[in-house]
């Protein structure tokens, strides 16, 4: 899901997840996040692309809850050597390879330097996944749409890693003035 937005070419903008953004896309139908303080000011700013991989797949809200399988991580997947389930037994694996491939296509098209994806998600996770068991048991990895972006040179950070991003943005730009 994207905004229609009139962004400056010269301000280095940022791929980020719609639930962050408060809005309900998650499988759930919920929010990830509501008005953190840093992504009013960038958004006022006219820095963010809020999208949502697994909506622009095609996926409906609500849906059944997705983690990959066996403690893979989304690099895994990208190669084929892990599946995506949902918690029916449905494999989704294709769709969710659309979905990354849709944010790869945000984040380049607008020349995003910088993605802030949710964490724990197959899609967005960054730090950590769910193991496949829907037990709720996590480990280290990222999802396939952070996998993907990182692959094309993306730098991309988690919910908890906003004020990190706000210094990388900063230091960066100082940089470039
Ligand atoms: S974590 Fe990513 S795929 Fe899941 S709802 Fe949020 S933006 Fe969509």
């Amino acid at each position: 899901m994207q905004d229609s937005i009139t962004y400056c070419p010269a301000m280095i903008r940022i791929l980020v997840s719609s639930c962050l953004m408060g809005q309900k896309v998650r499988y759930n139908g919920t929010a990830k996040l509501e008005g953190h303080p840093l992504l009013m000011q960038w958004q006022d700013e006219g820095r963010l692309i809020p999208h949502c991989p697994e909506l622009a797949a095609g996926f409906q809200i609500p849906r059944p809850p997705a983690e990959i399988t066996n403690t893979r991580s989304g690099s895994d997947v990208l190669s084929g050597k892990a599946r995506i389930l949902e918690k029916t037994g449905n494999d989704v694996t294709d769709l969710y390879h659309i979905a990354a491939f849709s944010a790869l296509e945000a984040a380049q098209s607008n020349n995003c330097r910088y993605a802030l994806m949710t964490d724990g998600s197959p899609s967005c996770g960054v730090r950590f996944l769910y193991d496949g068991s829907f037990s709720g048991r996590k480990h280290d990895g990222n999802g396939i749409t952070t996998a993907l972006l990182e692959k094309h040179g993306i730098r991309v950070f988690g919910d908890t890693e906003i004020e990190q991003l706000n210094d990388l943005l900063l230091i960066t730009e100082k940089q470039t003035i």
